[in-house]
C-alpha cells in the first residue's frame, strides 16, 4: 500500500491534472479534497484534451475510483455540467467510478452572486477571483450558512433548512447590495435540475477511504491551487479560501488517519500567476509575451492571460516547506528550450536587504527580484526519455532548482502529453545519499 498527495508548490497551474493523470495508473482511489470548481487542471491522454474544474483528474483512467470529499465546495451546476462534458468525449461518469461526500457542502447560486458583486464593489482593489463563489462558499461554511450534501437524503428538513438559508442570503443580496433576490420557486427548480442527479453518487465517502487504506488501496490525493494560494499561509489575502496544503488531508478528507507515503510537489520551470496578488519575479512587455505564447499560459478556467516570471527560488522553497514535499515534479522544462540563457529569481530586495526567505505578506508588495543567469539549451528537448539524454545545460537547471528548493526532482515533464516525461527512480535515494 502507498498513498500520495500531489500538490502545487507555486501560485497554482504548475501541471498537477498531468501528473495525476500520469500517476493513477497506480493508485486505485483519487480523492479531491478542498477547492472547488474555480480552478482547472489540463489533462491531454489518448481520449483527447480536458479541462477539469471540479472531477478528480483519475475520472480519465478506467478503474480508478473518484471521490469528492467533504473538504471541497460542492458546486452541483457545473459539476453537473462538467460529467456532461466528459460524457460527451466517451468518458463514464457513474457511482463506480465516483462518489461524492455526504458531508461535503453545497454551493449555491447566491455564492457566484456574491462573488461577482463584491469584486465589483472592491473595483480596482479587487482579488482577482474567478467569480466561481468560492469565497462567500467557504465564509458561509464557517458561519454553518451552508447545506451539507447529504441532507439532500432528507427531503423535509432540506426544504426546511432551504427555505431559512435563502432568507438568510436574500437579505445580504438585497440590503448589502441592493441585488436581485431568489424566489423560492427558482431555487426549487435549481435544486430538482443540478442536486438530485447526484443523489446517487452521495455516500460518507470518509468511511470508505478509511476502509479502503484497512484494505491496503493505494491512494492520490489531488490538490487544487498552489502553496502560495494557501488560505493560512500563501499571499494573503490574494489567497484562495481554503487550504491548498498536504497538511489539510487528513481533515478535508475524512480521514484523520490518512498516511501519506509520498508528497510529490509539481513545480513549473518558470513561473505564472492568475489573478491578483504580489508576484515578484513577474516579467512584462514583449519577454513576458514570448513565455506566455511559448508556455501556452491561458487559465483553464477563465481563459484569462496569465501572468509569467523566472522560476523564483525564495517562492518554491517556501512551497516546498510548507507542502512538507517528499519529492519534486518540474514541469514545463520543453518551453524554456528557445531561451539561450534563463533568468531565475534567487533571492529578494526587501527595503534594500537580501532575503533567501519567505516575507510577511505586507512586505511582498515592496520586493524586487535578485535575477541571475542560467545558460539555455536552445534546442527541443520534447522527445526526450531519460535524464542521460537531456542536454547538460537542461541537467544543470534541473540541479539548481533541487538545491534552491531542497527537494529532489524525480520527475521531469517535457511536453503536455501522459509520455512526454522523464522518470529518474533513484534520485530519492542518491539525494538522500548525498544530503
Ligand atoms: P494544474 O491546474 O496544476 O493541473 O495546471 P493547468 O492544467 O492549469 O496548467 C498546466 C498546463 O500545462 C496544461 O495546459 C498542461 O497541458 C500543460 N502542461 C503540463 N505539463 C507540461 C509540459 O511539461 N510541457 C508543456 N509544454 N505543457 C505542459
Amino acid at each position: 500500500m502507498s498513498n500520495r498527495a500531489i500538490v502545487g508548490i507555486n501560485w497554482g497551474d504548475e501541471g498537477k491534472g498531468r501528473m495525476v493523470d500520469l500517476l493513477t495508473e497506480s493508485y486505485d482511489i483519487v480523492v479531491r479534497y478542498q477547492g472547488g470548481g474555480n480552478a482547472g487542471h489540463t489533462v491531454v491522454n489518448e481520449k483527447g484534451r480536458f479541462a477539469l474544474h471540479l472531477l478528480p483528474s483519475g475520472v480519465l483512467r478506467e478503474g480508478v475510483m473518484n471521490i469528492l470529499a467533504d473538504g471541497v465546495a460542492l458546486d452541483p451546476e457545473n459539476l453537473c455540467k462538467e460529467i456532461e462534458d466528459v460524457r460527451s468525449n466517451g468518458v463514464s461518469v457513474t457511482p463506480d467510478n465516483l462518489l461524492i461526500s455526504s458531508w461535503s457542502s453545497l454551493l449555491f447560486p447566491w455564492h457566484r452572486d456574491l462573488d461577482e458583486l463584491e469584486e465589483s464593489r472592491l473595483g480596482d482593489s479587487k482579488f482577482g477571483s474567478t467569480k466561481q463563489g468560492i469565497a462567500p462558499f467557504y465564509a458561509d461554511r464557517s458561519r454553518k450558512k451552508t447545506i451539507l450534501t447529504g441532507e439532500l437524503f432528507y427531503p423535509e428538513a432540506f426544504a426546511a433548512h432551504l427555505q431559512q438559508l435563502m432568507e438568510y442570503e436574500n437579505l445580504t443580496l438585497d440590503r448589502e447590495y441592493g441585488a436581485l433576490t431568489y424566489s423560492k420557486e427558482e431555487v426549487n427548480d435549481w435544486v430538482d435540475r443540478y442536486c438530485r442527479p447526484l443523489i446517487p453518487f452521495i455516500c460518507d465517502t470518509g468511511k470508505y477511504l478509511r476502509e479502503s487504506q484497512a484494505k491496503g488501496k493505494n491512494i492520490l490525493f489531488e490538490a487544487q491551487l498552489g502553496a502560495l494560494r494557501d488560505l493560512d499561509r500563501g499571499i494573503w489575502p490574494f489567497t484562495t479560501s481554503s487550504n491548498t496544503t498536504a497538511s489539510y488531508i487528513p481533515v478535508g478528507a475524512g480521514m484523520p488517519g490518512a498516511v501519506l507515503d509520498d508528497v510529490t510537489g509539481v513545480v513549473k520551470a518558470y513561473s505564472t500567476c492568475v489573478g491578483e496578488g504580489p508576484f515578484v519575479s513577474e516579467w512584462s512587455g514583449a519577454e513576458a509575451e514570448q513565455l506566455r505564447e511559448a508556455g501556452e499560459e491561458y487559465g483553464a478556467k477563465t481563459g484569462r492571460a496569465r501572468r509569467v516570471g523566472s522560476f523564483d527560488c525564495v517562492a518554491t522553497r517556501h512551497g516546498v516547506m510548507m507542502q512538507n514535499a517528499t519529492e519534486i515534479a518540474v514541469t514545463k522544462l520543453d518551453v524554456l528550450s528557445y531561451m539561450e540563457r534563463i533568468p531565475v529569481c534567487t533571492a529578494y530586495l526587501v527595503d534594500g536587504e537580501r532575503t533567501e526567505d519567505f516575507p510577511f505578506p505586507s512586505a511582498l508588495d515592496s520586493a524586487v527580484p535578485v535575477t541571475e543567469y542560467m545558460e539555455g539549451w536552445n534546442c527541443d528537448i520534447s522527445s526526450v526519455r531519460t535524464w542521460e539524454d537531456l542536454p547538460d545545460a537542461a541537467k544543470r537547471y534541473v540541479s539548481f532548482i533541487e538545491e534552491a528548493a531542497g527537494c529532489p526532482v524525480t520527475y521531469i515533464s517535457v511536453g503536455p502529453e501522459r509520455e512526454s516525461i522523464i522518470i529518474r527512480k533513484n534520485r530519492k535515494e542518491e539525494w538522500r545519499r548525498a544530503h
